[in-house]
């Protein structure tokens, strides 16, 4: 969880009240990396923080990915600002020599300059300008029938993650999805980022998750998102 230290407050110059769920990028050398997608106040006073400038951090929080059992490879899927977890777990993963491909989807050509951020990924854009014009599902479900014997890692827009979620149910290939609720505390105090799961039951994302895996989320999980 990250926030600027200065210009707390409520008002239009002033810092917000909460700060904001943000994934490590990178850690090492004493130093961690994020990258932002400015979309609000919070995300935008973390980015206009200078060097010498201070801000409020508070983790590591949650449960991650974990490294695919026996002889399968991961299938690394992603979209947008989702790609900030999936850079870090390419690096562990890599490390621990697992096989793996990366297919990561962006919106337009600007957006698809995040791919840097992973080795050798295959990407899509909506709008063709770079890569497979379409969606990113649709090179996971080519590089599943290339081969099912994986597991899937997914971050990024609910409606990406909803998709995955039900070619992982249809096709049995596991999947780990981090999820990217809205969060108040982070560490399970206020409830506001819970997801149903398939139990009828609900489970704090910062908590439980953010990586929680396919077949565990309700079918309508995503149901709830709109009603926060
Ligand atoms: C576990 C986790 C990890 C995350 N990691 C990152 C990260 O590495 N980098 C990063 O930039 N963000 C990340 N996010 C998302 C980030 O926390 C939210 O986008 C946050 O709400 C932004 O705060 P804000 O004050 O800038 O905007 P808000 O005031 O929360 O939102 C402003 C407006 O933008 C809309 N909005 C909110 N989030 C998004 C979004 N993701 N995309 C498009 N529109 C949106 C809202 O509906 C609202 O209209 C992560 C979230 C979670 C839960």
């Amino acid at each position: 969880m990250l926030t600027s230290s200065v210009r707390w407050g409520g008002g239009s110059d002033e810092r917000p009240y909460l700060p904001r769920a943000i994934s490590v990028l990178a850690a090492g050398d004493g130093q961690l990396s994020f990258v932002l997608e400015v979309v609000g106040p919070g995300t935008e006073r973390l980015v206009e923080l200078g060097a010498g400038d201070r801000l409020r951090l508070l983790g590591p929080l949650g449960k991650g990915f974990t490294a695919p059992d026996g002889d399968r490879r991961a299938v690394i899927c992603g979209g947008g600002i989702g790609i900030a977890p999936l850079a870090m777990l390419q690096h562990q993963l890599l490390a621990q020599e697992v096989e793996l491909v990366a297919l990561l989807g962006f919106r337009d050509g600007a957006h698809a300059a995040g791919a840097k951020l992973l080795a050798g990924a295959q990407i899509a854009t909506d709008d063709g300008s770079v890569g497979h014009r379409g969606l990113v599902t649709e090179l996971l479900l080519a590089e599943l029938d290339r081969d099912a014997r994986a597991v899937i890692y997914s971050c990024g827009p609910p409606q990406m993650l909803e998709a995955v979620r039900a070619i992982s149910v249809a096709s049995g290939v596991p999947a780990q999805l981090a999820l990217e609720a809205p969060m108040a505390c982070g560490y399970g105090a206020c409830f506001g980022c819970v997801v149903k799961i398939n139990d009828g039951s609900f489970r704090r994302t910062c908590l439980d998750g953010p990586v929680v895996s396919a077949d565990q989320l309700a079918t309508d999980w995503l149901l709830g998102e709109g009603q926060r």
